[in-house]
């Protein structure tokens, strides 16, 4: 078995602007299922949009989700999603001094910051929307509140789509590729023989942490520069840069996971476009 693990929105899900090839979420269905494959999504979505997103493009059920930009882990069981306990205690243990409501009475007097709707947070990850025009200004008074105390990880991102800046506050020991981590050991599976495919801001984690790393054809500038530094500092990362395939899958979103799938072995038997 291996493990394929990917990001959701504009990575596996067509959901940018670039053009998606019509067939290809059928394909990628149907090759997880044919193969020996433990399917892993790693997302910023919650369970909630996560579902949202499945009823919506059609793409299947996980068996492990890691949501939240991996600060839950649940497992997709007989039309049920079980929740990973061992991963909360996990982090508690890892994280001692986290504490959410910590985080939000030191950033409450930052400007430019408004913490999310309910939905968005729990009880490893305190989120805020941000002035992007004042990210500098915001992101160093944050620092000097914050910075070391909490056993904390401050992520911030930017969403091209709807131009609001994001600011993630997580245990350390809880980001997208601390879960992915878990997962691979849990499964008794090397990094190696775990691919982990993103388009973006936070995929940077798990591409750099000795995974092997996909970049969807329409991966992001940003991300792409942050890869070659990643590179020039550790040559001996593994990440493919889906182009597109002479059978007609052009590389963007789900076809470059496919790409990447079939360039690392994950996929083997070849299937006719659907
Ligand atoms: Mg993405």
């Amino acid at each position: 078995m291996k493990i394929l693990a990917t990001d959701l929105d504009r990575t596996l899900l067509p959901n940018g602007e670039w053009p998606a090839d019509p067939g290809a979420i059928d394909l990628f269905n149907s090759l997880t299922r044919s193969n020996d494959v433990l399917l892993v999504y790693v997302t910023g979505r919650s369970l909630a949009l996560t579902e949202k997103a499945i009823a919506e493009f059609g793409v299947r059920y996980p068996d492990v989700l890691c949501g939240d930009v991996g600060t839950t882990i649940r497992k997709y069981k007989d039309g049920a999603w079980v929740p990973d306990d061992g991963w909360n205690a996990h982090v508690r243990r890892s994280s001692p001094r986290w504490d959410a409501s910590a985080v939000r009475d030191a950033v409450a007097d930052v400007d430019g910051l408004r913490e999310q709707e309910r939905e968005h947070l729990n009880p490893f990850k305190q989120s805020y929307y941000a002035d992007h025009a004042r990210r500098d200004d915001i992101l160093t008074a944050v620092d000097e509140r914050v910075k070391g105390q909490f056993d904390e990880v401050a992520i911030y991102s930017f969403d091209p789509q709807d131009g609001k800046g994001l600011l993630d506050f997580l245990p350390n020991s809880a980001t997208k590729q601390t879960a992915l981590e878990y997962v691979a050991d849990e499964y008794g599976q090397e990094r190696g023989d775990v691919v982990f495919c993103g388009d973006s801001g936070n995929d940077i984690f798990p591409l750099t942490a000795g995974f092997c790393g996909v970049l969807v054809r329409n991966a992001d500038e940003q991300l792409v520069e942050n890869i070659k530094k990643a590179r020039r500092l550790a040559p001996e990362l593994k990440i493919y840069h889906a182009k597109g395939q002479s059978d007609g899958l052009s590389g963007y979103y789900t076809s470059g996971v496919i790409e990447g799938a079939f360039h690392y072995g994950v996929f083997k038997a070849q299937e006719t476009a659907v």
